[in-house]
């Protein structure tokens, strides 16, 4: 058991030193910061530690009731946790209460709960997720949309509006991902204009993070590549 732990948590600590090293040699070519969120979604709370002793501080999680397990045994560490599931609304107050940011919000109804159950004195940081592949079945509101959202969260006072965020769609084309990376950039851009506390532009994962920073990302969500599989 210990020889297993410690052989797992060597291996998170060279993953997470081959990410950054990947994402800096990638932002000195666009010049800009560029943030990493550890995705931890079924990986226990001791890869968590693993990946937080290796300098990693931001974690993403999409189901509540583990991420809670787990952010309870760590809470003596000083994580910024981000929400990126799928957001159900009897879920906004634990969520509101527990996670720094939540970057899946799509509907107005969750935004207003959001708001209402946030009583830290930090404003809840919110991304508003996109659905720039145009698939029914993603989440995400539409391009055409997200205008009057941003708008109405800016308004609400315990949310700080910081940006947006995208899953592309799956496709072994680059030259796909590059026409939905752009769309998503535009508007961020756009965004950036109105809104001077947005900041964020949160798209690349594992297979594709590489390709999106070259294409504006200055937030990644990595899971697989850090953890292994799950
Ligand atoms: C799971 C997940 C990730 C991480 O995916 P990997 O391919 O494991 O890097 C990133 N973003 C969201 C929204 C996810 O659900």
């Amino acid at each position: 058991m210990v020889f297993f732990i410690s052989f797992n948590m060597l291996k998170i600590k060279k993953n997470i030193d081959l990410v950054r090293d990947e994402i800096k040699q990638n932002s000195h070519k666009t010049k800009k910061d560029i943030r990493l969120v550890a995705v931890s979604k079924g990986q226990s709370y001791i890869a968590i530690k693993s990946a937080f002793d290796a300098g990693q501080k931001i974690f993403g999680e999409n189901y509540l009731q583990e991420a809670l397990e787990k952010k309870k045994l760590l809470e003596n560490l000083e994580i910024e946790w981000h929400f990126i599931g799928p957001i159900q609304s009897n879920k906004c107050k634990l969520i509101s209460e527990n996670f720094s940011w939540v970057q899946t919000v799509d509907r107005i109804k969750i935004v207003n709960k959001l708001n209402q159950y946030r009583h830290s004195k930090n404003p809840l940081n919110i991304c508003i997720q996109v659905n720039i592949s145009e698939e029914n079945t993603k989440s995400g509101i539409g391009l055409n949309d997200v205008k009057q959202f941003a708008k109405l969260i800016s308004n609400l006072k315990n949310l700080k509006l910081r940006g947006v965020m995208a899953i592309p769609s799956k496709t072994n084309e680059n030259q796909n991902l590059v026409s939905q990376y752009r769309l998503l950039k535009k508007l961020y851009e756009d965004l950036k204009i109105t809104y001077s506390s947005v900041d964020t532009l949160s798209i690349g994962m594992s297979n594709d993070y590489l390709l999106a920073i070259e294409n504006g990302a200055n937030l990644v969500r990595i899971g697989t590549k850090i953890f292994g599989a799950r």
